[in-house]
């Protein structure tokens, strides 16, 4: 009987050594928003860098034995891995959410979401503005960020390259549960927009997917702390 269970346990070990992150499907086609953001960049973004973080994120994992954690684990406690890890894992989630939270349907934020923004901010188009503003000025590569505090308000932050606001190793006033993300990587406008930013920024606003940052806001609020 013992037995048994020892080569149920090794099949068993050998199963989770293997768990591994995949590259998310799109809810979209590449061309979805093609007057906002041009295929191409869709699918070099999506295609090519995405499936590059996290094929690099599950080579970290295996060379930090860092398996069976969530990415939420990881990424809470990256200032015990490597840059490689600090990267990848950072590019992995930022990505996912990134898609996640765009649409080509119409959609709206909720009333709990939008009076939380109303108390923070005045009003959606003064959050959008000051987060356009926050984002532009990011130097170089990184991401702007709407997150829900540990006191569960609403608060715009940025971070360099492919960190995010759930990472230990940024400034803890900056910490906090992303319900948006925008990506100010080149990568993700370059080729429509060159370098006018702010351009791209404005217009994304166009296909922000409320009806996933809604969801994610009850999430945070439920979790926060
Ligand atoms: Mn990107």
């Amino acid at each position: 009987m013992r037995n048994y269970f020892l080569i149920f346990s090794f099949i068993f070990a050998c199963f989770s050594a293997q768990a591994q992150f995949e590259l998310p499907k799109l809810a979209y086609a590449t061309d979805a928003f093609s007057d906002i953001i041009d295929q191409e960049t869709m699918e070099i973004h999506y295609g090519k860098h995405h499936q590059g973080y996290t094929k690099n994120l599950n080579e970290a994992i295996k060379e930090e034995k860092a398996v069976n954690l969530e990415i939420e684990q990881i990424l809470n406690k990256i200032s015990r891995f490597s840059t490689k890890m600090r990267n990848n894992a950072g590019g992995y989630y930022n990505h996912q959410l990134f898609w996640d939270i765009l649409t080509p349907h119409q959609t709206k934020p909720s009333q709990s979401l939008i009076t939380a923004i109303k108390n923070e901010f005045g009003s959606l188009n003064e959050m959008i503005e000051e987060m356009n503003t926050k984002t532009a000025s990011q130097f170089g590569s990184g991401w702007g960020w709407l997150i829900v505090t540990k006191s569960g308000s609403l608060k715009i932050v940025t971070t360099a390259n492919q960190d995010n606001p759930l990472m230990d190793v940024v400034p803890t006033e900056d910490q906090g549960i992303p319900i948006i993300g925008i990506d100010v990587w080149e990568h993700a406008y370059y080729l429509k927009y060159q370098n006018k930013r702010g351009a791209y920024l404005e217009n994304i606003w166009n296909i922000i997917n409320w009806d996933s940052v809604n969801e994610r806001y009850k999430i945070a609020l439920q979790t926060k702390g």
